[in-house]
């Protein structure tokens, strides 16, 4: 049945240019937006419709919902935590690691249930949510995300992610923070056969999204695009978020963070690159460097950025 927001204040854009309609009616019918115009005119449309429900918007504005393109909903668990208030990128996640390596599905849910929350109070609609710490020995899985969302009406982008390589392989995190990696393409493979919706209007998709260069191997960052390629869903992951980071590369890699994702196969239109921030002339030179492909795109999490100083 439609619902049908009279005599409204419409804030939006058409083509690129913001607009504001003044005296306007907004309809929608489930999660379509079926018209937009000035008063009387939807009024006359909707008058021998059945059903409609009818919400007073003459004190409201409407906006079209936000979109939050990166997002670690379980972070919440650990927000503010004092002794992490001063630290750069690596040391702030080798002291939270040492908490996210007790997550459970509860406690995820129970994050992702906050943080949504608020997404939703500040005007979100559809979020992204880089989910990709599955400690040894947890029941947190890509559900505990999806389950909150759900119960709360949020649209997402749920990224599956991963992390591989340990301490022990020369990695970041604890050894009992990463997972084998096919024990991580088996799960990816089952999130999207359960989970991914690929309908235009689908309130759930899955995205594939291993974590970082220094949480991932090359193989799996090649295997993993190779299978979201193949499955058509998208990717996801962080680069060139801190100098800690482009020294870790080039010391392990022999090449920067942007050309290492090059190599492997991530430098593509499907590839949302999160942080992207400690960059050189060299490396913004890149897209120029490889015109003939199309580039990836960037989105960059400002709070993040200025939280790390990176
Ligand atoms: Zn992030």
């Amino acid at each position: 049945m439609p619902t049908h927001i009279h005599d409204t204040t419409v804030i939006t854009c058409v083509g690129a240019e913001p607009v504001v309609l003044e005296a306007h009616s907004v309809v929608f019918d489930g999660n379509r937006i079926t018209q937009v115009g000035p008063v009387d005119e939807v009024g006359a449309a909707l008058r021998d419709t059945p059903g409609v429900t009818r919400i007073d918007g003459s004190h409201h504005l409407v906006i079209p919902g936000l979109i939050n393109t990166h997002h670690h909903l379980y972070q919440t668990l650990t927000r503010g935590l004092a002794c992490v208030q001063d630290a750069e990128l690596f040391d702030w996640l080798t002291a939270l690691y040492t908490r996210w390596r007790h997550i459970d599905h509860h406690a995820v849910k129970l994050a992702a249930q906050v943080s949504i929350a608020e997404l939703l109070l500040s005007g979100c609609t559809t979020t992204s949510d880089h989910f990709y710490i599955f400690p040894q020995g947890t029941d947190a899985r890509i559900e505990s995300v999806l389950e909150a969302a759900d119960a709360l009406g949020m649209r997402i982008h749920a990224c599956r992610g991963s992390m591989s390589v340990g301490e022990s392989g020369g990695g970041l995190p604890p050894d009992d923070c990463v997972q084998e990696e096919g024990d991580i393409l088996r799960d990816c493979e089952r999130a999207i056969d359960t989970w991914h919706d690929a309908d235009p209007l689908a309130m759930r998709r899955i995205d594939l999204a291993p974590c970082s260069p220094f949480s991932i191997s090359p193989e799996l960052l090649r295997e993993t695009a190779t299978f979201a390629r193949e499955r058509g869903v998208l990717l996801h992951t962080h680069a060139a978020e801190t100098k800690d980071e482009e020294v870790y590369c080039l010391e392990k890699f022999g090449m920067r963070p942007i050309p290492y994702l090059g190599e492997c196969g991530w430098l593509r239109p499907d590839v949302p690159g999160t942080a992207c921030i400690w960059t050189t002339r060299t490396r913004r030179c890149w897209p120029r460097r490889r015109r003939a492909s199309p580039i990836v795109r960037v989105r960059t999490c400002g709070w993040g950025a200025a939280r790390r100083a990176s």
